[in-house]
């Protein structure tokens, strides 16, 4: 490996970090290029370093890194964006870096996803504009849409092919992702054919769509299906 090699310049978000050490870090990355992947801040932690008090969780910045076979090491950071506003309230930062963390488990080391980095960016950037709850949600679907986990779910019954109307009550089968109507099955997870439209809607619609805040208040609903989606989707990986 030539010298020119073993340095590289990588646009990001920090979305974790770890304390290790004599004052060293830890930090989880989403690069533009490189995706997720774990690189050491050596003496991030300590007085007159020059990463001190810059490599924050939740910043968006550009980073100058040395390879090494284990950890690449972060040699200097600029930051770009400190997402000031999330940061500013406990509760926020909080919110975000709970949905963040369940989010990155799902994502693999080492691959480039731009599509992925730019749901990870708009979901801090869209979180102070918004205030209702489900924004974390719809963006764990979109995630999960991403990386191929989930379907449509068709609104016709599964068995007798009935096509539900709009004020009928259905029964969802979230392992197969299929619905049947009442008289067909004896599921015990009834649910309104509205959560199943606007889930089928969030999978449909970009992002910063469905989360304008006039628009994210029509998926409410969604609330209905998130516990039962997590924990099917937990269960598969
Ligand atoms: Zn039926």
């Amino acid at each position: 490996m030539n010298l020119e090699n073993r340095y590289y310049y990588e646009e990001g978000l920090i979305i974790d970090r770890r304390k290790i050490g004599d004052g060293d870090l830890i930090l989880l990355f989403y690069g533009k290029e490189k995706g997720k992947y774990w690189v050491k801040a050596p003496g991030a932690l300590k007085i007159k370093n020059r990463l001190r008090g810059k490599v924050e969780v939740i910043t968006f910045g550009k980073g100058y890194f040395v390879k090494r076979k284990e950890l690449d090491l972060l040699i200097n950071w600029e930051v770009i964006e400190r997402f000031i506003d999330i940061k500013k309230d406990v509760d926020t930062f909080i919110y975000v870096t709970s949905y963040i963390k369940r989010a990155e488990k799902f994502l693999p080391e080492g691959v480039k996803d731009k599509e992925i980095f730019d749901l990870l960016y708009s979901f801090l950037k869209e979180v102070r504009k918004t205030n209702t709850n489900i924004l974390g949600d719809i963006f764990l679907i979109k995630l999960w849409q991403k990386l191929g986990f989930l379907p449509f779910i068709p609104t016709i019954c599964a068995k007798c092919g009935k096509k539900l109307n709009s004020n009928e009550k259905l029964l969802l089968d979230i392992k197969d992702y299929k619905v049947y109507c009442l008289s067909c099955n004896n599921l015990d997870m009834e649910m309104d054919l509205e959560v199943i439209n606007k889930y089928n809607e969030i999978l449909i619609y970009d992002f910063k769509y469905i989360v304008e805040p006039n628009r994210i208040v029509d998926f409410e609903e969604i609330k209905n299906l998130m516990p039962i989606l997590i924990k099917r989707i937990e269960q598969e990986v």
